[in-house]
């Protein structure tokens, strides 16, 4: 045996009693509560660090209608990630898949040193692992990884069979992770690893209340009044994973030839009420960016939380020329007429 294979016993076998542990904590708390045990044992590990305590946020409200609002988060370390993390090439013996791929499992193992382990999460269309992301923008923010890898923008290429599906892998994780936020950032729309299928999930932060988006929603379809053009559906799972797929599969077959098409979409479940939602934004993988914003737009962008990484940016907001209505046609700018 040689030491690469011994180090891969012991992976495998960290991996599988990690999981027996965290499956027995998901059995008494839900899988919210399974990622929560796993944040702290990345965190124990030395893997991932949330130091989300000392992270600058400012609220940007709208002069005249109370309830209405943006934020933005100053979080520096978020422009350390493209750099990555880890180990570049593979030790003597192990065979990098997919060209290096961060989302791989079998790559996770070597460019991680073994120290990142996941959380199988089945039961799904697809199967799943979950990851702490050790750049997180909120509590708990883990990234869901589909096991296989397929493409980001897969989804899009056989629609009328695949983005339902997509819709209800996303709702059905939100559902069972009240309190949880999570999204699907689509190629060109935020998502930073466009390789390889995944969703990011976070806990909704303590006190912060609900998200620009999901105050200004109304009894309707169309969310009335927001800079982005949005799509939002509730109640059961499968219904409304089904109509935001189809809804999806119409805009896409109104497009010229040419166009580029991605989409948001962002599913929770609200500890209070057990209503599952989803929202659905459309968007144009030729405008990922916001003007005056270094990083693309994502899903919590969409959401109405900007996120600043660069001293340029938070120096902008200190000198206070940013407001409610910067912050307002900076998303207007990503947004895609139906
Ligand atoms: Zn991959």
């Amino acid at each position: 045996m040689t030491v690469n294979e011994i180090d891969k016993n012991t992976y495998t076998e960290l991996w599988a009693a990690l999981n027996e542990r965290l499956a027995a904590v998901e059995a008494d708390y839900g899988l919210g509560g399974a990622l929560l045990a796993l944040r702290e044992q990345q965190r124990a590990a030395g893997f991932v660090r949330e130091d989300l305590d000392a992270l600058n946020r400012h609220r940007f409200e709208h002069p005249q209608q109370a309830g209405r609002f943006f934020s933005i988060q100053y979080n520096p370390r978020r422009a350390q990630r493209y750099a990555g993390i880890g180990r570049r090439e593979p030790p003597a013996g192990v065979a990098s898949l997919n060209g290096g791929c961060f989302l791989c499992r079998e790559n996770i193992e070597w460019q991680q040193d073994g120290l990142q382990l996941g959380y199988d999460v089945r039961g799904l269309h697809r199967d799943y692992f979950a990851l702490m992301n050790p750049y997180p923008l909120m509590p708990c923010h883990a990234v869901l990884v589909a096991r296989e890898h397929v493409a980001q923008a897969s989804p899009f290429a056989h629609p009328a069979r695949e983005l339902p599906r997509l819709a209800l892998d996303l709702v059905s994780l939100a559902h069972r992770m009240p309190g949880f936020v999570g999204f699907y950032n689509g190629q060109g729309a935020g998502a930073s690893i466009p390789g390889h299928l995944h969703f990011q999930f976070f806990r909704r932060p303590a006190g912060y209340g609900l998200f620009a988006l999901e105050s200004a929603v109304r009894p309707s379809t169309q969310v009335p009044g927001y800079p982005l053009n949005t799509l939002h559906w509730q109640g059961e799972i499968e219904a409304i994973a089904q109509q935001a797929g189809d809804w999806l599969c119409r805009w896409l077959k109104r497009l010229p030839a040419d166009a580029q098409p991605s989409a948001n979409l962002i599913a929770s479940r609200s500890a209070a009420d057990a209503e599952t939602q989803i929202f659905v934004v459309p968007r144009d993988q030729r405008r990922m960016h916001a003007p005056g914003m270094k990083g693309a737009v994502g899903g919590l962008e969409v959401l109405g939380e900007l996120v600043f990484s660069t001293e340029q940016e938070w120096d902008r907001v200190q000198r206070a020329e940013i407001n409610y209505f910067t912050i307002e046609s900076m998303l207007s700018a990503v947004s895609v007429p139906d």
